[in-house]
């Protein structure tokens, strides 16, 4: 380092890392936090959703790791570390084997012996747990570990957002009782609470699925943004808000004051579809109704939903309290119906039917004819079908009704930060993970799960905190909290440089100079695209006038201070640079 020597400290100099910045936006990156990662010199891709994690970006995760290590620790949590590579039979133990499926990274070990990369650890900590803990003096207990799992995703896409590779913070709470498990799940919810706001996230709590978990309940931190792979609903009247997959919605049930025309068959030669239908016969979509036949539990059942409107299957699922259910192929459908697909209807089916509850007083609807090229026009659904249960099956929108007030609900996308589960005692049996009481009674430890997306979470702060110049990194996991711009080499420029360096030690604000030899245009820009979140600018024309420029990355001006006040002009702008937008 030519320009700015100096062996004895400990300064990290621009010139001496690896900030490999780009002048282009990257071609690869669909949304702004990818290209920011990438033009930021933060990452770079191996292979789909396979990342490096570059020197800078490493510091935010570290730091990330730390406040969530801290919280966890303040929550009574303990921290260890598991195996990634885990054996077949752990997965046949909880029967997850089957359900992961593709999702899980197989392999083959040299005596032929099958592992797996692990999704997450459910079952090697349950497996753990039934061997060595015994009594209820043992409970509660909740235990973490911030790692690195493995996932086949489908897609994988928008870089560490959905990566095959990637750090997550999973933990697991063991306790005596549902209402001690309870405790456990707020204590992890208050934490994550802390976590996202620690890290200048703001986070919106939605109700969620269980999916491939099995628990009973569930919440995820989601990250509002229009990127987001999630859908949910949101009232903004009361607290209500859930993840599409889950939301329910309240539907107005008064009579049509209309009265049924009489059922009449028409020819609708090649419309199968909505659309077709609708178009041909020149009215809305709402004013069909779709008949789906789906198979539940091995045998076929019809659901009846409007022409506008999808059918959600884990709500479906639900209300036929099925244990599995699936879309019917097309022979089971040609069965039922006696018709080709496309030409399904309610009228005649012997088949059990599941309607949506806003069809409750359906009239005058179009339906299928269970006929090639024929639909059924003025469908009465309480005269001329034998609906054996009504319903809330569709996937919730925009504008339908709060199901806990008399709002109306807003949608918006989310990416998911935080899942936090609870999980009953499906992993405890599965594993025989129990505990002797006080009177001796072997009981099934309850269970719970929670899991951070620690990379995932990175990249939400970055689509959460940007402008058009790149990144607005929040101080508390900024790869450095300040950029040190020296534009002079006059003995007082090196001085005021001495000076504020050993201060800013001294302050523990950690920083970096960028040393380079380069225009002050490109460092200027570069210090913007990678976003820290203090700027100093050490330059003749202002030590002229005694004084130094200090700029908070989220503000439109920089102030101008005499070079002893820098210090604590940095620490006050830090500790009031909270997110912009
Ligand atoms: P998603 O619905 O987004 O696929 P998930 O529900 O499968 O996620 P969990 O099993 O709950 O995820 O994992 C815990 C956390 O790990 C998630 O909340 C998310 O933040 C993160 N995560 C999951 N899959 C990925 C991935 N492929 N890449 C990065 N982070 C991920
Ligand atoms: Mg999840």
């Amino acid at each position: 380092n030519a320009r700015w020597p100096n062996s004895k400290d400990h300064t990290m100099y621009w010139s001496k890392t690896f900030i490999p910045t780009l002048r282009e936006d990257p071609g690869e990156a669909e949304i702004a936090s990818h290209r920011l990662m990438i033009r930021a010199g933060l990452t770079r891709r191996l292979a789909g959703g396979l990342y490096s994690y570059h020197p800078l970006v490493l510091r935010s995760l570290q730091k990330l790791e730390t406040i969530i290590r801290e919280e966890m620790n303040r929550a009574g949590a303990i921290e260890l570390l598991m195996p990634a590579l885990q054996p077949r039979e752990v997965w046949e133990q909880s029967r997850r084997y089957s359900i992961m499926g593709e999702v899980m990274f197989k392999l083959k070990d040299r005596q032929g012996r099958d592992l797996v990369l692990g999704p997450t650890h459910e079952e090697v900590i349950t497996d753990l747990v039934a061997h060595e803990i015994k009594s209820y003096r043992d409970l509660p207990k909740t235990f973490y570990q911030i790692q690195t799992k493995f996932r086949d995703e489908i897609r994988p896409r928008f870089g560490l957002m959905r990566a095959r590779e990637f750090v997550m913070k999973d933990a697991y709470s063991f306790d005596i009782s549902l209402s001690a498990a309870d405790k456990s799940y707020q204590a992890m919810y208050d934490a994550y609470c802390r976590i996202f706001e620690r890290c200048g996230l703001r986070t919106k709590i939605v109700e969620a699925d269980t999916g491939a978990m099995g628990g009973k309940w569930s919440h995820e931190f989601m990250v509002l943004a229009d990127a987001g792979e999630d859908g949910l609903v949101e009232c903004p009247s009361c607290s209500y808000a859930a993840n599409l997959e889950k939301a329910e919605r309240s539907v107005p049930l008064a009579e049509q004051a209309v009265s049924s025309e009489p059922l009449r068959k028409i020819s609708t030669p090649g419309a199968r579809t909505i659309e077709d239908v609708s178009s041909f016969l020149g009215c809305r979509p709402s004013s069909l109704i779709k008949t789906l036949v789906y198979v539940a539990d091995g045998k076929p059942v019809a659901a009846l939903v409007p022409g506008d409107r999808d059918v959600n299957e884990k709500k479906l699922q639900n209300v036929l309290e099925a244990s599995t259910l699936s879309l019917a192929d097309e022979a089971t459908i040609q069965r039922v119906t006696g018709a080709p697909v496309g030409f399904a209807g309610p009228v005649g089916l012997r088949i059990p039917i599941v309607a949506d509850i806003s069809l409750k007083h359906a009239v005058n609807r179009v339906v299928g004819a269970n006929k090639a090229d024929a639909h059924m026009l003025n469908f009465d659904i309480n005269r001329d079908a034998a609906v054996s249960l009504f319903g809330d099956i569709v996937i919730a929108r925009g504008g339908d009704g709060c199901p806990r007030c008399s709002g109306s609900l807003a949608e918006e996308r989310g990416i998911e930060v935080g899942h936090v589960f609870k999980l009953g005692t499906k992993y405890s049996q599965a594993f025989g993970a129990e505990y002797l009481d006080e009177k001796g009674q072997r009981l099934p430890i309850v269970m719970g799960c929670y899991g951070i997306g620690v990379t995932r979470t990175l990249q939400a702060i970055i689509e959460q905190q940007h402008d058009a110049n790149g990144i607005i990194w929040p101080p508390s996991v900024a790869p450095y909290q300040a950029v040190v711009l020296p534009m002079s080499s006059t003995p007082e420029a090196l001085r005021v440089l001495e000076t504020l360096k050993a201060s800013l030690e001294q302050a523990a604000v950690d920083y970096i100079v960028d040393d380079r030899e380069e225009r002050a245009g490109v460092k200027f820009k570069d210090a913007d695209l990678v976003g820290f979140p203090m700027r100093v600018v050490i330059s003749e024309k202002s030590l002229a006038n005694g004084k130094i420029e200090i700029k908070a990355r989220g503000d439109a001006s920089a102030e101008m201070v005499p070079p002893g006040d820098a210090v604590i002009t940095i620490k006050n702008l830090l500790s009031t640079a909270v997110p912009t937008r």
